[in-house]
């Protein structure tokens, strides 16, 4: 076989944190190399365009090469920029958006701000879940294989907070000793599918199960009860995921010890979460995250905003501080009864919350009369609906701030709301909501051309 070996510098980093080499303006993807770097590659697949390369050797290192601290770095494939120096990882985020604002968006005049790093940028994640696999003499609990589904043990994480290590070795020993079949995907059988936890003001634990009997639970209880965790144990759920398919969580549940739910305090607003809501999983950046967002919808206690896919309300209950009134919309029942929970818990009382999707939510609010100055969005990955960006194009709100996960998503849905409404995004600014991994939070603010009528 025709082999082709060359050397490059490496340009830039892609979406799965891979250096980007060229040859002769062919772009080759090589894991394990680091912007900056000068290898020596080989070219091991060829698509048209690009292709993908095995490194062979580090020619020359780049200045921003770090040693990983993650033994399993390789392995996991959940930090892949462990081996970059943070500051170098900030900089990469940043330039990720502005090329996406600039290439998908179109939008030549945007200034991308800084990133906001993440302090600290180890042990910061809230939650973690970790599957479950092996057989019963040999259990395996850590994270998947890249591109399978092959359990491999993980026997540390640095973006994990301690105390979910700890619960993590309490099943392990409590399925060693009790003899707990973990689940087997090819087969459909065994128990334990999948451990959750999740931090606020309290620990949550969540036990994914195939069946909903599980042996010797209350030892399990016990352990876990006696763990020592930096704070108490809120509830311990056991949902039942007895269908064959990727998705975690199943529909039902059952709580063997305290509740569904635990509480969480971002700035001066505490918020209920159910294990089923999503929650930002970066609690020294879901601040700064939300008062920018807050910031720039500008807000002086006169105006109607929307906070569309609000989750449990986070962002609503921090507008609706400044505002005359909020109404979100979000898709999961669960939140929806967490964000009304929370606007009586904070006595907010300016806010009204919508279930269903936004995009067919908001076109008939919208019909009905309700008009919006400000509207949030913060969709996931995959973005905004069009039905719903013509809705809100159409009704003309002053701003729009988009809070994204994912910029190529938002730059696609910023250039219909540009060149369908005039829209105009001059300003971004990045997150480091997920330190040592390529995902980029970003927020970006849309605003309306200012009409200058000639007379
Ligand atoms: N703003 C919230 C949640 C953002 S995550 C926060 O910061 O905490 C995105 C949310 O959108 C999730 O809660 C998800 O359940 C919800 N969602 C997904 N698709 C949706 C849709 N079509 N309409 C409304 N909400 C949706």
């Amino acid at each position: 076989m025709f082999k082709t070996i060359f050397t490059s510098p490496i340009y830039s980093v892609s979406e799965d944190g891979s250096g980007v080499a060229r040859l002769d303006g062919y772009t080759v993807f090589v894991k394990g190399a680091v912007i900056g770097d000068e290898c020596k590659i080989e070219i091991t697949k060829r698509n048209k365009t690009y292709g993908f390369g095995k490194l062979l050797e580090i020619v020359t290192p780049s200045s921003s090469r770090i040693e990983p601290v993650c033994p399993q770095f390789k392995d996991c494939g959940g930090c892949t920029l462990l081996h970059t120096d943070y500051d170098t990882q900030l900089k990469i985020k940043r330039e990720t958006v502005y090329n996406a604002l600039t290439r998908i968006g179109g939008f030549e005049n945007i200034f991308v701000h800084e990133t906001t790093p993440s302090v600290p940028n180890f042990n910061y994640r809230n939650k973690s879940q970790y599957p479950v696999g092996g057989s019963s003499d040999n259990v395996k609990i850590g994270f998947y294989a890249p591109r399978s589904h092959n359990v491999i043990n993980s026997n540390s994480c640095a973006i994990e907070n301690p105390d979910a290590r700890l619960i993590l070795n309490a099943f392990r020993l409590w399925m060693k000793k009790y003899h707990i079949a973990p689940y087997n995907e090819e087969k459909h059988t065994g128990t334990i599918r999948h451990i959750y936890s999740r931090a606020g003001e309290s620990i949550m634990v969540v036990i994914v199960s195939r069946t909903r009997e599980i042996d010797q639970l209350d030892k399990l209880k016990d352990m876990l009860l006696n763990l020592g965790l930096s704070k108490p144990i809120g509830g311990i759920v056991v949902n039942i995921n007895s269908q064959k398919t990727n998705t975690i969580l199943g529909k039902y549940d059952y709580t063997l010890y305290g509740e569904k739910f635990i509480y969480a305090q971002i700035d001066n607003i505490t918020y209920k979460v159910n294990y089923k809501s999503f929650f930002q999983v970066n609690p020294y950046t879901t601040n700064l995250l939300y008062k920018k967002a807050l910031e720039l919808c500008s807000l002086t206690g006169k105006e109607t905003v929307f906070d569309l896919y609000c989750g449990i309300g986070t962002i609503s209950l921090f507008l609706a501080q400044n505002a005359k009134k909020v109404i979100g919309v979000e898709i999961v029942p669960e939140a929806i009864e967490d964000a009304r929970e929370n606007a009586r818990l904070n006595n907010i009382e300016n806010v009204e919350f919508y279930c269903g999707a936004a995009e067919t939510v908001c076109p008939p609010l919208i019909k009905a009369g309700e008009k919006a100055d400000v509207v949030v969005v913060d969709p996931p990955r995959k973005g905004c609906d069009e039905a719903l960006l013509n809705a809100i194009g159409k009704m003309k709100p002053d701003k729009i701030v988009y809070v994204s996960c994912n910029v190529a998503t938002l730059a696609r849905d910023a250039k219909i709301l540009h060149e369908k409404y005039g829209y105009e995004m001059k300003e971004a600014f990045p997150f480091d909501q997920f330190p040592h991994s390529t995902h980029i939070e970003c927020v970006a603010l849309l605003t309306q051309p200012i009409c200058v009528e000639v007379i």
